[in-house]
């Protein structure tokens, strides 16, 4: 298929010196180190990346300590944070296709969900956080006539976030909204794999006009850079999202500083069709509540539970889909399906799939990987609750179904295991959607749909796939100590 043209403003972009964002100005990394980032589609090299290190980490965090301890931001009123906001979220739309095509080249995903999906989801964060910027409202507390009490929401201070490359601009803006609206200061660091459109941002950023050190951008590797955020003492919060072991060990690492931690992790969620669903839209809202993204998706429905009595029909309409869907080039228009992420990526999945061959999953679909670029087809398994491909997240387009033959049975078997982040029902029965809802133990259950997510509803995980909520009214507790003040009148 015809490949999109890149836009100037893309080409430039790559062509130029892609230096760390920090303190409101471009640097080279401080012992001059640079990393590759690759086009999954192709392999190919698409730029380098000054790669920050614990020296760079070290001047971001203090760019962003003065910011916030002396710099305008603390003292600029709440309205201004938010005309700041509007202003960047101005810009994105401005640059709205640039942004769309610096993740598609570098994570790989098509341009047809960058422009649907992650963008409008990425600014509509600018937007609704803006709103709150003058609405965070303590409380007055009526202790007795002796005192005057009331409550102030004071901003964390300064925040280190760590994001996952499945999302990269919209994991971005996830975090750094609400930390902008509550008057935190940021160092953001973007995967390794995906740094392109975070240091775009950054360049957006600096033209919105944001004080010097409010947010600071730092491409680099977990090992180093992640690390020396987790452990640095001027920082005050970590707002993490990754994989469930990563998270364990900055929980781990954070509570030496006693850090302020959120964890957004992994997940293996379960997409339950109930005997009364409309089959018509639940098994395309199946498959693709698996497929979304190459599969490379946080709260992907990658456990699908089926009535006995429907098992096989459901499952040959969901090999049909998984057989017609058109793998390709991100940037082309009419792809449905890009890459996955690297050849690491792509090397995991395939294990997992040769490893559901070897425990007796059957085979329905798919299964293979190109020879060119990252792709792994989308792939169908009927499978069994205790094999390894229905109990551990793989992070790719791979759905491990079941049978089931009750209901209380599937909510049993859906709730049995490590992780709770999100969960689907399919159902035309009004009783059955809210009391199962009610029952699965899951941070988002999403009933006769899958996936959605919006700026003003919370999201996270129970169990192991995290700690604390994104979004909504509920993100800005992430970012704000309370404080309590006692006045003897
Ligand atoms: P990962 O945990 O390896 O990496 C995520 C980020 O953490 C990257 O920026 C990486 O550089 C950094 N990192 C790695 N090791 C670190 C360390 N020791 N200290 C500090 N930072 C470190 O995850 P991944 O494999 O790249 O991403 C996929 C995972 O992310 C999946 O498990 C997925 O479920 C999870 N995820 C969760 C959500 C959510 O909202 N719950 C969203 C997207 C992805």
């Amino acid at each position: 298929s015809e490949k999109l043209t890149l836009h100037p403003k893309v080409t430039e972009f790559l062509n130029g010196p892609r230096k760390l964002f920090i303190d409101g100005g471009w640097h080279e990394s401080v012992g001059g180190q640079t990393f590759e980032t690759t086009n999954p589609a192709t392999g190919e090299v698409l730029a380098h990346v000054y790669e920050a290190r614990e020296n760079d980490i070290d001047k971001a965090v203090e760019a962003a300590a003065k910011a916030f301890e002396e710099g305008p931001w603390s003292r600029i009123s709440a309205a201004d944070r938010a005309k700041l906001m509007h202003k960047l979220a101005d810009l994105m739309e401005r640059d709205f296709e640039v942004l769309a095509q610096l993740d598609t080249l570098d994570n790989g995903k098509p341009i047809q969900e960058m422009r649907n999906a992650d963008l409008p989801g990425a600014i509509d964060q600018l937007r609704y956080f803006a709103g709150w910027t003058t609405k965070m409202t303590g409380q007055t507390i009526p202790v007795s006539n002796s005192f005057f009490n009331y409550t102030r929401h004071e901003p964390v201070g300064v925040v280190g976030q760590i994001i996952p490359w499945n999302f990269p601009i919209m994991m971005a803006l996830w975090k750094i909204a609400p930390a902008l609206a509550t008057g935190c200061t940021i160092i953001l660091k973007p995967a390794e794999q995906t740094p392109l459109s975070a240091l775009y941002l950054g360049k957006l950023i600096e033209e919105a006009g944001f004080p010097d050190g409010v947010v600071n951008i730092v491409p680099g590797f977990g090992k180093s850079a992640g690390d020396a955020l987790v452990k640095h003492p001027k920082v005050n919060k970590i707002a993490f999202t990754g994989s469930t072991p990563v998270g364990k060990s900055i929980m781990k690492t954070a509570a030496d500083t006693m850090k302020r931690v959120t964890l957004e992790l992994g997940g293996k969620s379960p997409n339950i069709i109930l005997p009364d669903a409309d089959l018509d839209k639940a098994i395309p809202g199946v498959f693709n509540g698996i497929m979304a993204n190459q599969g490379e998706v946080c709260c992907a429905g990658s456990r699908a539970y089926i009535p006995e009595q429907m098992y096989d029909e459901v499952m040959e309409r969901l090999a049909d889909y998984a057989k017609n869907v058109k793998l390709g080039n991100g940037l082309a228009e009419d792809t449905q399906m890009g890459p996955l992420v690297s050849a690491r990526q792509q090397d995991i999945v395939t294990s997992y799939i040769q490893k559901g061959i070897e425990e007796g999953a059957k085979l329905l679909a798919g299964g293979e990987k190109l020879d060119k670029g990252y792709f792994v087809q989308p792939t169908v398994f009927a499978a069994e609750d205790n094999m390894t491909i229905a109990r551990e997240e793989i992070f790719g387009p791979v759905v491990a179904a079941m049978k089931y033959k009750t209901i209380d049975e599937v909510v049993e078997r859906a709730n049995n295991s490590p992780f709770g982040l999100g969960a689907g029902v399919w159902t035309e029965n009004l009783k059955n959607a809210h009391v199962v809802a009610s029952k699965l133990k899951a941070g988002s259950v999403w009933v006769n749909c899958y996936n959605l997510t919006n700026a003003a509803m919370p999201f996270g995980g129970y169990k192991q796939s995290g700690i604390g909520r994104e979004m909504g009214s509920y993100a800005l507790e992430n970012y704000t100590e309370v404080k309590s003040v006692w006045v003897n009148l």
